[in-house]
């Protein structure tokens, strides 16, 4: 994919999470959105079916395989990729709309999109990997959360087996074993990434500066 150059007037930065299903990243966004402003929850399209208690358009935009596809060729997403199974991604127009706005832009995406938007807009991005601090606690969080089947259960274990082999692709890592202390690092982190700003952003400081 082509590397997107941020315009001169864009000066948003993004937070990127990644983890396994059942990390806990679901809890700890809803208490960061409780303690920040000025952010874009990026919401994904994708072709999983609404689990209990989720809205379209709220938790994700839910579309048929046939839909997701033709987007893909009308190249309407930054990033996408096929997770257990199913296709998610992220469009690019109100992305570039919340960092032309100069918001703080969250992504919740896996590790393969996480490598697609880290080309494009890498120099924008902070990345972070929540994890629990074991395998055998991330399933027993699976189970106990009864949303998903056995054998969803059993694929999406395989599948954080795969995903820790990029932890050290990312900027930070946050364990999240207690959800309070999780939850304060987080908000931390994502002051962090406001405050990367892109290279154009530099020069055209840099501009402003020498002048006075
Ligand atoms: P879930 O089905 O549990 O909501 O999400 C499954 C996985 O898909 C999670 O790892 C989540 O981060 C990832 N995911 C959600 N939205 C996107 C997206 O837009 N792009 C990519 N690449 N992954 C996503």
């Amino acid at each position: 994919m082509d590397k997107l150059e941020n315009s001169a007037t864009q000066q948003g930065a993004i937070l990127l999470l990644s983890g396994p299903s059942g990390c806990g990243k679901s809890s700890l966004l809803k208490n960061l959105f409780q303690n920040i402003d000025h952010y874009y929850f990026s919401i994904s399209t994708t072709t999983r079916s609404p689990r209990v208690g989720e809205e379209d358009g709220v938790d994700y935009f839910f579309v048929s395989k046939e839909e997701f596809k033709k987007q893909i060729e009308k190249k309407q997403f930054l990033e996408w990729a096929e997770v257990h199974g199913n296709y998610y991604g992220t469009s690019i127009l109100p992305i570039n709309e919340a960092l032309e706005k100069n918001k703080l832009v969250i992504f919740d995406i896996d590790v393969q999109g996480f490598e697609q938007v880290k080309d494009r807009l890498g120099d924008i991005t902070t990345s972070v990997f929540i994890t629990t601090p074991t395998l055998d606690e991330l399933e027993k969080r699976l189970v106990n959360r009864k949303t998903d089947t056995q054998q969803i259960i059993e694929k999406r274990i395989k599948n954080a087996k795969e995903e820790i082999e990029y932890i050290d692709q990312y900027d930070y890592i946050l364990i999240n074993d207690d959800l309070e202390i999780a939850s304060s690092k987080l908000l931390a982190l994502a002051s962090i990434a406001k405050l990367k700003t892109s290279l154009i952003d530099k020069e055209r400081f840099l501009h402003s500066w020498m002048k006075f």
